[in-house]
């Protein structure tokens, strides 16, 4: 089929829609991105670990990935609230920030593509093709529509409308702090059944995570701004309140080591409620979810940009090989539906201690949270 012509109508313009993008283009495929946000998402995201199978499908689209992409850190250390370090294992990973593996993507995607300020509201099905419907009247037909839309996708409730991402009953903290004097390692501070990381990323800051226990009553309050209006599971992060992040900075003093600590405190602090979400389908008719769209593991497996790129390389590389596209779309969704249940799995099992408030052996943390970037079973 190579070399057909074919167009592709992808909604979301972040990581998923880029590279499916990208992948789509060489093997001959029109891919148009449909995108709601109007302006330039390179200026938000934070830190993420790479995964060799990321590294291989950014080369594969002929990205560099010299260590201007990331910085490399080799040990995890665990800290105790007095500072003393209660393990360490050596691991290297490259660390690096959502925003250069964006700014590499964007431009293999010609201008002219990319519709940013649309926002996707329906499609319907038209014999072999899509057309899909935005909310400023356009509508635009194509061979294949493809919701990288997110984990609050608008495309999968149109195909799956009993499928809800499940809350996992904690949310993790998020900064990233310039100036930051400590080893460029990857630190560990495990107070109670909590789970608090950090590493330094290429903008020369440290990004952390703090995943906290917080019941949907305590969720909904941290999701309420300062004139009382409740925003649901997530909130913009100039609307946190004010003695909320306060608190979390008089917690971090009182639990972390002074290191960590001081993360913290110096950060503008940002949140994330964490949530599993598996789909038992991902293609239907000439319809495909990828990325979160499709299945959102646990940040504990850092497999969120790496699926994505796994998802869009898949799609390609069934549609090169198979004789029509709907052999393409079959292989496409066995392929996608075992490794989006792989990462769910396995991030659960991670994070099942924190859900369940029990208190972890810091070794075990260490090993599972590294050993996941060695057993990725890889597949496209
Ligand atoms: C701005 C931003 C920053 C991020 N930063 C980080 C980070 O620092 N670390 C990390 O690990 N992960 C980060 N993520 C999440 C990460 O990108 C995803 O977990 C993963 O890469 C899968 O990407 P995705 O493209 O499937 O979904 P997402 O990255 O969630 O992208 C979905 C896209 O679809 C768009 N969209 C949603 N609904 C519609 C609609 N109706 N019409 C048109 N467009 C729509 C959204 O605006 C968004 O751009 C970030 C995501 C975004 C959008």
């Amino acid at each position: 089929m190579r070399g057909s012509r074919r167009r592709a109508i992808i909604i979301g313009g972040s990581m998923g829609g880029l590279f499916a993008a990208a992948f789509l283009q060489r093997i001959g495929w029109e891919a148009h991105i449909y995108e709601r946000t109007p302006d330039d998402l390179a200026t938000r995201g934070a830190g993420l670990g790479t995964h060799d199978a990321l590294l291989d499908n950014l080369r594969a689209l002929g990205i560099e990935t010299d260590e201007r992409l990331g910085v490399l850190v080799r040990d995890r250390i665990c800290l105790a609230r007095d500072g003393k370090e209660l393990a360490r294992r050596t691991l290297p990973q490259v660390m690096t920030h959502w925003a250069r593996i964006y700014e590499a993507l964007r431009p293999l995607v010609d201008a002219a593509h990319f519709h940013a300020g649309h926002n996707f509201s329906g499609f319907r099905e038209a014999g072999t093709e899509v057309v899909a419907r935005f909310d400023n009247g356009a509508e635009v037909a194509g061979d294949l529509l493809i919701a990288a839309d997110g984990l609050r996708s608008t495309v999968r409730p149109q195909l799956l409308p009993d499928v809800q991402p499940r809350y996992a009953g904690y949310v993790g903290w998020r900064g990233t702090v310039r100036g930051i004097d400590l080893p460029p390692e990857y630190y560990f501070g495990l107070p109670g059944s909590e789970m608090m990381l950090t590493y330094p990323v290429p903008t020369g800051e440290w990004n952390y995570v703090w995943y906290r226990p917080t019941t949907e009553r305590e969720l909904a309050d941290l999701c309420t701004d300062a004139s009382g209006q409740c925003h649901g599971t997530a909130i913009a992060p100039p609307l946190i309140r004010a003695e909320i992040a306060a608190k979390l900075k008089r917690d971090a003093r009182e639990l972390l080591a002074p290191a960590l600590a001081n993360i913290v405190e110096r950060s503008q602090p940002f949140f994330q409620a964490i949530f599993d979400l598996v789909s038992p389908r991902v293609a239907h008719g000439r319809v495909v979810l990828m990325g979160d769209a499709a299945f959102v593991a646990r940040p504990h497996v850092g497999m969120g940009v790496t699926k994505a790129s796994l998802d869009a390389r898949c799609l390609a590389h069934s549609i090169e090989l198979s004789k029509n596209l709907d052999e393409a779309l079959a292989r496409y969704d066995g392929l996608r539906r075992e490794f989006g249940t792989w990462c769910v799995e396995r991030s659960r099992s991670i994070g099942a201690y924190i859900e369940r408030r029990e208190l972890p052996d810091p070794v075990w943390v260490l090993e599972e949270v590294g050993a996941v970037r060695a057993g990725i079973p890889i597949s496209f």
